[in-house]
């Protein structure tokens, strides 16, 4: 104890007596990690979470990784490494409304998409169909195995050894349908952030990127009330700036009407611990008016935006290229660097061949498949 003062004028666990609701998750009430380690003299468990996380090379891969839209279409979109800086941004905001435990919060949130393969879900579907034999491939998985067995940092064990919590949030996203208990509220959070992330920052890209206008979605819920709101406020503005205001405004609408609601349920739940909230069938979300309106944009999204021709085209070349090149490694295992072998030896050919593409940034994966086929 002595160290922690001497380090800080507060130690994680008085702070966290002292900011959080009783339904939060307590550092000090961690359940560990699997290879036991000693406390930290002034970060707490999910703090170092976060950092092990944040200087991973899958963390610093995502830079590379497209989040919808891809290097060809321009340098302005999201990628999946802003994405989930977003998250994470939102979901602490929430989550420090809401007295939640923002060190964990940030911890899920920047894993949360640590698994996704080159060419988002394009590149998933594809890998997914390679190992359909075999189990399939889910980037939720994945991002699992990454921290638990891929990334090495230590000499003692693989992978980052993280707190039994933030493995089970990543967890509990693998199977949704499939959860029992309830996950943390710090869990059921970072979920509701990141669809209140890429429900705004998809519709301003797909605008700035012309794939759409804001006048084909101002029949909906979302956008029509963006629009009355920041026309109401503002006149003469230019596209860019109306874009901008409506990206803003569908951004806090959101934030304001998850805290509201949720901060709502949540005084008349009273959960007086996790173990409340475990068991009930409570789940962070927004209210059911903001929530129609959210599945009307995300359908008009689905339709119009990841189902444009030009992503499509996108879609179906990244998807050959992948089966070419899973067929490659599986065929031909020394095409893989040697530093995988011994995994490939553990865990079996497709299996290994799947993991190295996956781990790959589009970019890299490019010159890897021009390197492998070089006349096509
Ligand atoms: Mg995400």
């Amino acid at each position: 104890m002595a160290t922690k003062s001497s380090r800080s004028m507060m130690d994680v666990d008085e702070r966290e007596r002292r900011l959080l609701a009783p339904y939060a998750m307590f550092s000090a009430d961690s359940a560990g990690r699997v290879y036991p380690e000693a406390d930290h003299p002034y970060r707490g468990p999910f703090q170092r979470d976060r950092d092990r996380i944040l200087h991973s090379s899958a963390y610093r891969r995502l830079s590379g990784k497209m989040q919808v839209f891809t290097g060809e279409m321009g340098d302005y979109h999201r990628t999946r490494l802003t994405h989930t800086q977003e998250v994470a941004t939102i979901a602490r905001t929430v989550g420090r409304a809401l007295m939640l435990n923002e060190d964990l919060i940030e911890a899920l949130a920047l894993m949360h998409d640590l698994g996704h393969p080159p060419y988002g879900h394009a590149g998933e579907d594809a890998l997914n169909e390679c190992l359909a034999d075999d189990g399939g491939f889910s980037h939720n998985q994945f991002g699992l195995t990454i921290v638990q067995e891929i990334e090495v940092r230590y000499n003692e064990y693989p992978g980052l050894n993280l707190t039994r919590e933030v493995l089970a949030g990543q967890t509990s996203r693998v199977d949704k349908q499939a959860r029992g208990r309830r996950p943390l509220l710090e869990v059921q959070l970072v979920d509701a952030a990141d669809s209140t992330t890429y429900d705004a920052h998809d519709t301003d890209d797909a605008i700035k990127l012309g794939l759409v206008t804001l006048d084909q979605m101002s029949h909906l819920g979302l956008i029509r009330d963006g629009l009355q709101y920041v026309k109401k406020r503002y006149a003469g503005l230019s596209a860019e700036l109306l874009r901008k205001a409506i990206v803003h405004r569908l951004l806090n609408h959101q934030v304001t009407n998850l805290i509201d609601y949720t901060a709502r349920q949540l005084k008349e739940r009273a959960f007086k611990d996790t173990d409340e909230v475990a068991n009930s069938d409570f789940l962070i979300g927004p209210d059911p008016e903001l929530a129609e309106q959210k599945k009307e944009l995300e359908s008009f999204l689905y339709e119009n935006v990841y189902r444009h021709p030009q992503l499509i085209a996108v879609r179906e070349s990244a998807q050959f290229r992948l089966k070419q090149m899973f067929r490659a490694y599986c065929e031909n295992p020394e095409l893989m660097p040697k530093k995988y072998h011994p995994r490939c030896e553990k865990v079996g050919v497709r299996q290994m061949s799947v993991e190295y593409i996956a781990g790959m940034t589009d970019h890299f994966c490019e010159e890897t498949y021009h390197a492998l086929f070089p006349k096509a």
